[in-house]
């Protein structure tokens, strides 16, 4: 049984840990790089980039997880994590550096503020034919697509909330709330893959 780890940096931590041991799996909260090998796949929280971002250079992870996204390891970034895995930021806040991986250029805040949140029910054929209920709060949206990543889903206006490319999924709304596990199936499938 593979052992797969959530960035414990700060976000919505404790959530993903349930959603993931409901699935069966083993999992440790990744705060250092002593941690980050003993997994084999990396859920990044949503919470906020900024701070994530901050916090995996001073924990010393930035490099470990950069050379853990270019050796292949599955990972599944929501919202804040989502802009982690992007190779590029619209918005981020002055000296940001996420670790990159996704062919994407990510906008920050795109939906406007907290009390702008909503929920959204989506079309993700890669999911199969049921539909996904999806919150957005304080969501990115993934602003241009390059030719590395795959669409998976998109609002009915269009914007891109939820990529794929290789063993990494990046999604701009918080599954993991609302009952939806079957982004956490695809992620540990990777794993099972790898
Ligand atoms: N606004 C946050 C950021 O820029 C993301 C919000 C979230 O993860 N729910 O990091």
């Amino acid at each position: 049984n593979p052992t797969v780890g959530v960035l414990a940096l700060q976000g919505d931590v404790r959530e993903h840990e349930r959603v993931l041991r409901d699935l069966g799996v083993d999992v440790v909260r990744v705060r250092r790089p002593e941690e980050l090998a003993q997994v084999s796949g990396l859920v990044i929280p949503g919470g906020e980039s900024s701070v994530i971002d901050k916090l995996s250079r001073l924990f010393g992870l930035q490099h470990p997880i950069r050379e853990a996204i270019r050796d292949g390891m599955p990972m599944l970034g929501t919202c804040a994590g989502l802009i982690m895995l992007a190779d590029s930021l619209v918005d981020a806040i002055d000296g940001q550096e996420s670790f990159g991986g996704l062919d994407v250029v990510v906008r920050r805040n795109a939906f406007g503020r907290q009390v702008e949140s909503f929920e959204a029910v989506l079309d993700v054929p890669a999911l199969g034919p049921e539909q996904v209920r999806a919150a957005f709060i304080r969501g990115p949206v993934i602003e241009h697509v390059g030719p590395e990543a795959a669409v998976l889903a998109g609002l009915d206006d269009g914007r891109v909330v939820a990529v794929e490319q290789g063993a990494l999924l990046g999604i701009s709304f918080h599954p993991e709330i609302t009952g939806e596990t079957r982004f956490h199936e695809r992620f540990l499938a990777a794993v099972h893959a790898r």
